[in-house]
Order: structure tokens, then sequence, then C-alpha cells
């Protein structure tokens, strides 16, 4: 884990429950009464609340791959709408706001729609 150096670097530098070398603890965060979790030589990424959203924000970059390596769900800003379906009425959540139809329905819509187109087709046909 490449960027475990700089939030080791950002905790040091900005945390402020990181106090250094306390109680003959080193790295030792108040907050935990313990040494800091990220200081531990376990190559696994805890999750401290504190520092993601205390520390973190300081340094864009580093948040950003921080929460892209953990997929950590910040706001579900990104939420699709959900939509009733026009055709059953059930709902479901939208890729776009043109969407009118659930994916069930879509497929149903889809074929029904070119069998009338089919069936038009071979009306006009016969009545030649
Ligand atoms: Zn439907």
């Amino acid at each position: 884990m490449q960027n475990k150096n700089s939030i080791k670097r950002l905790v040091k530098n900005n945390c402020a429950c990181y106090l250094g070398t306390k109680h003959g603890i080193p790295n030792y965060c108040c907050l935990q009464d313990s040494p800091c979790i990220f200081f531990s030589q376990n190559d696994a990424l805890p999750r401290c609340t504190y520092f993601e959203n205390g520390v973190l924000p300081m340094d864009e970059k580093l948040d950003q791959e921080y929460k892209f390596k953990r997929n950590v769900e910040t706001e579900p800003k990104t939420a699709k709408p959900r939509v009733n379906c026009t055709r059953c009425g059930g709902t479901f959540s939208a890729n776009s706001n043109r969407q009118k139809y659930c994916d069930k329905c879509r497929g149903r819509a889809r074929k029904e729609s070119i069998r009338t187109r089919v069936r038009k087709f071979r009306q006009k046909d016969s009545s030649m």
C-alpha cells in the first residue's frame, strides 16, 4: 500500500489526536488511547472516522485516492432517481430521466413495439 506513508505523514503533521510518543507508546493517538491505527505494521487499511472527516480533506488528492481504494461511500449524491414504471407501475432506479420502463418492461415493450410495427406492415401489405 503505497499511500500509507502519505497517510502517516498527514497524520503526523495534521491530526490533532496524534501526540507522537506518549506514555511510552510510539505514535500515540489520544482518541484510541493506543498507537495510531495507521502506524500498525499491518498492511490492511484501517478506518478512522476522525481522520477521514477531520484530517484527510486537507489533502485533496490523497482524499480521493483513499476513498477510491476503499470504495468509501461519501454522500449518496450519485444515487439514481426512483421512478415509477409507466407500464407496470413498479418503482425502479432510472439510469437516465428519459427512462420510462423498468428493466423487465423495457424488454417487453421493445418486443411489443416491433410486433405492432410488423403487424401494421402486414396489414398494409394485405390491403394492396
Ligand atoms: Zn415495469
